[in-house]
């Protein structure tokens, strides 16, 4: 076994991406993400070797395993599985250590985590009833206006003039869009509605957590890579949002540090 037994895998299995972390004593070794799809066993394997081929190493070199995240039981080769709250709270604090206010933004979900300097998770409130306020929301727009999600935020960010789209449901939204796209309505005008929207749903998960008043947010999950989001949290909330170099494998990189303590 190579690393001293100090080699240990995190995997979050989310709706949309599957995330692997590999962890040693000096930091992360490697990651990999990749499309979750219809089959979890597949998506797990392939993320977890990617990540061993990348850095060089084999399975047997790994001490333990943690998986979490929605699919987190469907994989047989981990050594334990644990909430994706607890992971990702365990993820911030290792790259932001006096953090106390986490927003996570997923593909099909969206989380408040409220914790205590040691990294504990003292409260949290979370969306997955509902695509509103999650990235789907952001695909399904960036689909009908024709842009890449990746540029949704930059494109809202170019708006002009105000205007509101009053349906949160995506699937009202999405028509409310054709019609305003019929009415020669700029999509520029149209995207920064729409982040709005979903920031009005963040903003309200994260006053049901009563963070500390000068708390900062660390923004976690695939929509903290949204500029427009960032900038739209922080005038909503007053806060600073501070968001990691990979936001999208925070939740895996706290699965892989509480691996170590599995074993
Ligand atoms: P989950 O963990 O729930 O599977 P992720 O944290 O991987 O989801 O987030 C996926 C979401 O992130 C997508 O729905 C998309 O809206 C958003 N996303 C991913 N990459 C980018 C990017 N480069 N720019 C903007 N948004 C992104």
């Amino acid at each position: 076994m190579r690393g001293d037994g100090m080699i240990t895998a995190g995997i979050d299995v989310g709706s949309t991406t599957t995330k692997a972390v590999l962890l040693g004593k000096d930091g992360i070794y490697s990651y990999s993400v990749q499309a979750t799809g219809i089959d979890i066993p597949e998506a797990t394997e392939q993320v977890l070797g990617e990540s061993l081929a990348q850095a060089n190493l084999s399975f047997e070199d790994i001490a333990g395993i943690v998986s979490t995240g929605y699919g987190r039981i469907s994989i047989p080769f981990s050594s334990q599985t644990i909430t994706e709250i607890t992971c990702n709270a365990a993820g911030v604090h290792h790259l932001f250590p006096n953090a106390t206010l986490v927003v996570d933004i997923g593909g099909q979900d969206s989380k408040a985590i409220k914790m205590d300097k040691k990294g504990r998770v003292r409260q949290f409130a979370m969306n997955d009833k509902c695509a509103a306020g999650t990235g789907k929301f952001l695909e399904v727009a960036a689909q009908t206006l024709r842009v890449d999600v990746e540029e949704l935020g930059k494109t809202s960010l170019e708006s002009k003039n105000k205007i509101t789209i009053s349906n949160t449901c995506t699937v009202f939204a999405q028509s409310e869009i054709v019609s305003l796209i019929a009415r020669k309505t700029e999509k520029e005008d149209i995207a920064a509605a729409l982040h709005e929207s979903i920031g009005s749903r963040i903003y309200g998960l994260i006053n049901s957590v009563y963070p500390e008043p000068k708390a900062e947010i660390v923004l976690t999950g695939g929509v903290a890579r949204n500029i427009a989001i960032v900038k739209l949290l922080e005038r909503m909330t007053g806060r600073m949002v501070m968001v990691p170099e990979n936001p999208q494998i925070v939740t895996a990189l706290g699965a892989a540090i509480l691996a170590r303590k599995v074993n």
